[in-house]
């Protein structure tokens, strides 16, 4: 958690030795833009995230290859 914070002040989010990045999605209930971090080792996967705004859950599903991320999608989870 740390790191990320530091990673972030630094502006220096997009590379992640963990091959981590940040994405802003756009929360489905309140249209608001939030930051998530998406683990991009594990190719593709969806979670359950609540909006950091709304506190309502959110479906987020993405798609990465070789570390590079190719599709993100956020949808209502209700
Ligand atoms: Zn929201």
């Amino acid at each position: 958690m740390a790191s990320h914070e530091a990673a972030a002040l630094a502006g220096d989010v997009a590379v992640m030795s963990e091959l981590e990045q940040t994405c802003d999605i756009t929360c489905p209930h309140c249209w608001e833009t939030i930051p998530i971090w998406l683990d991009l080792s594990v190719g593709s996967q969806s979670y359950y995230e609540d909006c950091s705004v709304c506190c309502r859950s959110i479906v987020i599903s993405y798609e990465s290859e070789g570390g590079e991320l190719l599709s993100v999608t956020a949808d209502a989870a209700d």
